[in-house]
């Protein structure tokens, strides 16, 4: 397999964060858990806590959801509302610039409501604090005036459902970890769950789709709804315009090829990586920080978008002095491997 190294960057098609092109994504969204698909343990387990609550008549307890970028956080947070029959508000941790802003949404919702705050790990400290007694107590506190004549009133809050979403769990503080009441991990998806994804969606898009084709899809799109859709959308476009619109093995493979995304869903960046800890570091162990600043992505984006994929298909261990390359990477690579991996201390 031939190296290359351009390209990347903020517009590649398998990155797993929002791109201007998955703006009309909700039509895509499913909107009840009948629809949602995999994520099996999760779904079990939300049927059960909503239906209780619902017969209740209480707000669903907070809940955390977890996981890397494109898994389908947000929308399963739509989901539940749906399920719930409530309204659901959206934001996100870097969107709140003030605990003003925090306590002005808390104040205008309706009993049951879902708060959604997608990267909930970026909200600051004073924001943080404020909903602290709202999660707990469904309640604001409000400081009056300053130095010692400083009073603090409670306001009382309707009983409202928050929805957390982080890549990281591991980055809340404990506190704010500890106010929910369901902490909820979502996976990787498996080739047959994309390929029902990939479906529906192929179905709602009115894109025709051999099976083979979309499989080929849902091989090579690293376990994430959102890349599949993507990957959909872009196999689409060469479907129409080379051939005669069918999506089939043949035409998403082509497709696929001249997108840079290889057999595995590898594109230029997960090849360099592999690329890098084998050439410059003996195949491992590296550590992020030095494995980034290598490669010229930051650390963030490995830990949450390439990691997970190369540890999933075992192309990459983490052994607590870094990241090592897999037997299974050398191959993929055609690099020889010795089966010595160096450890540099
Ligand atoms: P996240 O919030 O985790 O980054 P999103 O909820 O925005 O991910 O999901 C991205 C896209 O993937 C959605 O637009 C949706 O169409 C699709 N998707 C995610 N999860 C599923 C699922 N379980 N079933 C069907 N489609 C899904």
């Amino acid at each position: 397999m031939s190296i290359e190294f351009e390209g990347g960057g903020e517009e590649r098609i398998i990155s797993a964060g929002m791109h201007p092109e998955d703006e009309n994504e909700g039509s895509l969204r499913p909107k009840y858990l009948r629809e949602y698909i995999g994520q099996d343990k999760v779904k079990d387990n939300l049927r059960i806590f909503i239906e209780a609550a619902k017969n209740r008549k209480e707000a669903l307890d907070h809940v955390l959801l977890y996981g890397p970028p494109g898994l389908g956080k947000t929308t399963l947070a739509g989901v539940i509302a749906n399920e719930m029959g409530v309204n659901f508000r959206v934001t996100s941790g870097p969107a709140i610039e003030k605990p003003g802003d925090l306590a002005a949404l808390l104040t205008s919702l309706d009993t049951g409501d879902i708060l959604f705050i997608d990267e909930i790990h970026r909200l600051n400290r004073s924001a943080e604090e404020v909903l602290y007694p709202a999660m707990e107590d469904f309640a604001l506190d409000i400081i009056l005036g300053k130095g010692p004549s400083a009073r603090s009133i409670r306001l009382d809050l309707k009983p409202f459902t928050l929805i957390g979403a982080t890549t990281r769990a591991g980055q809340l503080t404990a506190p704010m970890r500890d106010r929910f009441g369901m902490l909820m991990r979502l996976e990787l998806y498996t080739p047959k769950e994309l390929l029902q994804i990939i479906t529906r969606s192929a179905q709602i898009l009115h894109v025709e789709t051999d099976p083979e084709g979309a499989m080929e899809i849902a091989r090579r799109c690293r376990g994430t709804p959102r890349i599949a859709n993507r990957m959909l959308k872009r196999v689409r476009d060469f479907a129409q315009v080379q051939s005669d619109g069918i999506i089939t093995r043949q035409v998403a493979d082509h497709a696929l090829q001249a997108l840079e995304v290889d057999a595995l869903g590898l594109d230029n960046i997960d090849r360099r990586m592999l690329h890098t800890i084998i050439t410059t570091y003996g195949g491992g162990p590296v550590g992020v920080e030095t494995l980034a600043a290598t490669i010229g992505e930051e650390a963030v984006t490995i830990e949450d978008v390439y990691e997970p994929y190369l540890l999933q298909i075992g192309f990459l261990s983490r052994t607590p002095r870094g990241r090592c390359a897999t037997e299974a990477a050398y191959r993929h690579l055609g690099l020889p491997f010795s089966g010595q991996q160096s450890f540099a201390f």
